[in-house]
């Protein structure tokens, strides 16, 4: 039986890196039966929303979906598209993963951190408003069951992958009532994982140490805002936005993304880099099991890496998206 499978091209960039990781996941012989949803602005028109029932319905039904990126219209009532398909089917775990890539132009060598960030509340749950004029609040929503639940994922993965430590980020010294419950929380799931080395720093001390030495870390687990702009810092750790993977996931449900957005002064000219998206993919086939195909595409990441005329523009390249996707599809069909 195949997999059943939502694919949702996205806006901007997203079609065409899309299009190429589905290539290079089905060049694995893993079946996949592939439900093509439209979302973003294209659907605007004739749904009134980025984001029609059908899109969610789609998702919650075949409980694995990949996905690229979707732009959020400016100077309309639409909060992000991401952050509400994230809050609607409740993928409470953003999964961001920053590992040094062979080939790949980077100050540091030896990088190979997770992500867990927070998806769900904190200044994302978007409680906004007006008083008066002239002065705006944002509400910052910490709750001890997010937190928990959020802290708990980070070391089942740790866990289930070997890894040493955990962090956990915050500024509970200025936040003492949001931050600090995330942190008296994390302190006391930790306890229950007393394998695992755990340690909580501050996110301004935690955005030095990380362009420091990101080798000294492993897992970092954090609420919402702070797991956005870190990931972005980690991203250019490795490489930049063009190799950065993402998951969010669920309790039995997951989408899989590129942290980059939908590029669009890049939009249709087939030169950007498709490997976050395809490392995307390879993370679902992971989650669904499939690790000896995960491993292949892995392995034929690798060896395209290396050649700098197989490669985009971002990493040095002359490549094509497509162009990229055949060569790794054919390393992979090679071996
Ligand atoms: P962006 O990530 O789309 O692009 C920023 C820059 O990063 C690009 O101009 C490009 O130079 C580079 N870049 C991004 N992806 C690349 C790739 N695959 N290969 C090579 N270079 C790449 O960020 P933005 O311009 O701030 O956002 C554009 C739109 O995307 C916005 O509407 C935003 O809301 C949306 N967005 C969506 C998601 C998502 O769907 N999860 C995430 C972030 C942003």
């Amino acid at each position: 039986m195949p997999y059943k499978v939502t694919l949702i091209p996205g806006d901007g960039i997203g079609p065409e890196i899309t299009d190429a990781a589905r290539r290079v996941i089905e060049a694995t012989g893993v079946a996949i039966d592939w439900e093509i949803v439209e979302a973003g602005e294209a659907v605007i028109g004739d749904y009134g929303t980025p984001l029609p029932d059908y899109v969610l319905e789609s998702v919650r039904n075949n409980k694995v979906a990949l996905k690229g990126p979707l732009t959020t219209p400016i100077g309309t009532g639409f909060r992000s598209v991401n952050v509400a398909l994230r809050k609607e089917l409740n993928l409470y775990a953003n999964v961001r993963p920053a590992v040094t890539l062979p080939g790949v132009d980077s100050r540091y060598d030896n990088v190979d951190l997770i992500i867990v960030r927070e998806n769900t509340e904190d200044l994302y749950a978007g409680v906004e408003h007006m008083v008066g004029e002239d002065a705006a609040e944002s509400i910052k929503i910490i709750t001890r069951k997010a937190s928990e639940r959020i802290v708990r994922f980070a070391f089942e993965l740790a866990k289930k992958q070997g890894r040493r430590k955990v962090t956990a980020v915050h500024k509970a010294n200025i936040l003492k009532f949001s931050d600090g419950l995330f942190l008296k929380t994390a302190k006391e799931v930790a306890a229950d994982y007393p394998e695992i080395e755990f340690e909580d720093m501050i996110v301004d001390a935690m955005s030095m140490k990380l362009v420091q030495m990101p080798e000294k870390y492993d897992v970092l687990v954090m609420p919402n805002l702070y797991g956005d702009i870190l990931s972005d810092l980690c991203a250019g750790l490795v490489g930049g936005l063009g190799v950065a993977p993402g998951a969010n996931i669920g309790d039995g449900i997951a989408v899989f993304e590129p942290v980059h957005g939908s590029a669009p002064k890049h939009a249709g000219k087939n030169r950007v880099n498709p490997l976050a998206t395809i490392l995307s993919g390879v993370m679902m086939l992971e989650y669904l099991g499939e690790q000896e195909a995960a491993d292949r595409i892995r392995r034929a990441v690798n060896a395209v890496l290396v050649n700098k005329d197989q490669v985009t523009y971002d990493l040095g390249g002359s490549a094509s998206t497509s162009g990229m996707a055949d060569a790794i599809i054919a390393n992979i069909q090679s071996n």
